[in-house]
């Protein structure tokens, strides 16, 4: 870790520092040097400061001894009185990391009143342990209270890696764990590896989608990952149940959390693309807002939903639930038909697990094709309207 100090009785209020900074990472207040939150601490402030006033400050990195951390733990999220099935998708991902280092096996953690209950069909998918924190003092979620429980669980078992759903829940959760323990987190990882160093390679668009970055917690432990839902294959259930079931005593303080709950207002459950088994999407080939008409016909003839690219939530023309993409949604229907949409990966890469992807573009260089498993490289006006028109001629 490093950090860039000023020394402000050194600092002359030249300005270079902020002239020679390209992230406008410092900028000047008073006369005097700022840092902003645009600070890459790169540190080429410091090579410009005639004064030397600006100073990289190194911190030494001390390693955890790694082989004192083992084994894969899965938050398995259990809301609206459901287990969610982001933490099966990701116990199911667990069991084939936990395949490159010999003896790792995948647990899981279950925090909640009533989560006694579906501690049993989680050993329907090859855990070796479900702890289980069941209290009604954890009736409803609160972020201190189900991280002083899975704080309490991960200081007993030490896992090496924690995966956690990247729900509203999951993403409150991880990073006061992640900071409890100073150690890294990765959020809204696309893609996992496991090395045989134990070493969790964390995979996610970054720099705006530009690369697919790895990340890797090289001196800490745990290693705290993200992952949506509908990234990830989900297990097969098998008949045969494995491991076992830990009850564990709540620590002290849960009851008396900061946090207290003076009502709950149910918000009714809505349809979401993410559970869609067919959807068609409008991309910002579409010229009007009418046209989206046909998007929703054709989704409608095919007993599916709608979406669209995030130019189109722009425009208003729908709202962010409808967005695939990095900043909207992760889908994985059995069939997706993209029209009128380049392909950029904020986009890809949140629908490309989909079993089948009819892709109409009239640009035979587009990048969907890339993504594809049907191209139709014409114009969306032509196909669309003649796709509708066949599947009413079948009806009838
Ligand atoms: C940090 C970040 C996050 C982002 N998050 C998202 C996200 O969540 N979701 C998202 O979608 N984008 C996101 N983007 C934007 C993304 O980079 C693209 O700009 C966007 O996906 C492009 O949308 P599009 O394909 O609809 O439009 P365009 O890229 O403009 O593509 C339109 C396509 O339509 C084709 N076309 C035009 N006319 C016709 C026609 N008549 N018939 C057939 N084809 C036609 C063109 O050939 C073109 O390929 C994000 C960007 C950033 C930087």
């Amino acid at each position: 870790m490093a950090q860039i100090a000023i020394l402000e009785r050194k600092c002359t209020g030249c300005g270079l520092c902020v002239a020679n900074c390209p992230f406008g990472g410092i900028e000047m207040k008073d006369g005097k040097p700022e840092l902003t939150a645009g600070c890459k601490v790169c540190g080429i402030c410091v090579k410009n400061c005639p004064q030397k006033a600006i100073l990289k400050l190194e911190t030494k990195v001390t390693s955890v001894d790694k082989s004192k951390w083992k084994d894969i733990l899965v938050f398995a999220e259990v809301s609206g009185g459901r287990l969610h099935p982001v933490g099966l998708e990701l116990i199911g991902k667990a069991q084939e990391l936990a395949k490159a280092v010999p003896g790792y096996t995948v647990k899981a953690v279950l925090v909640g009143e009533g989560v006694r209950a579906y501690a049993d069909e989680l050993l329907h998918y090859g855990v070796s342990e479900a702890a289980v924190y069941d209290d009604p003092a954890l009736s409803y979620f609160r972020a201190d209270a189900y991280a002083a429980c899975v704080e309490d669980y991960i200081r007993f078992a030490h896992p090496s890696v924690v995966l956690v759903g990247a729900t509203s829940l999951g993403r409150s959760l991880a990073p006061r764990l992640a900071t409890r323990f100073h150690t890294g987190l990765t959020a809204d990882c696309t893609r996992l590896e496991l090395r045989e160093s134990s070493d969790l390679v964390q995979i996610r668009p970054a720099f705006g989608g530009n690369i697919m970055a790895q990340i890797v917690t090289t001196h800490t432990r745990p290693q705290f990952a993200t992952v949506r839902y509908k990234v990830m294959d989900t297990p097969v259930r098998s008949e045969q149940e494995s491991g076992k079931i830990v009850v564990r005593a709540i620590p002290k303080g849960v009851a008396a959390s900061k946090a207290s709950c003076v009502s709950v207002q149910p918000v009714p459950p809505k349809a979401s693309i993410s559970d869609a088994e067919v959807l068609v999407v409008g991309g910002r080939g579409l010229q009007r807002e009418s046209d989206m008409d046909m998007i929703r016909e054709l989704a409608g003839l095919l007993g599916g939903d709608w979406a669209v690219t995030r130019p189109l939530v722009e425009k208003g023309w729908a709202t962010n639930e409808r967005q695939i993409g990095l900043s909207g949604r992760t889908v994985r229907p059995k069939l997706i038909i993209t029209c009128g949409v380049s392909g950029a990966i904020q986009f890809t890469s949140c629908m490309n697990g989909s079993d089948h992807i009819v892709s109409i573009n009239n640009d035979p260089d587009a990048p969907i094709f890339g993504t594809a498993h049907i191209a139709i490289v014409d114009d969306l006006y032509r196909v669309v309207p003649e796709l509708i028109a066949q599947l009413k001629e079948a009806r009838t």
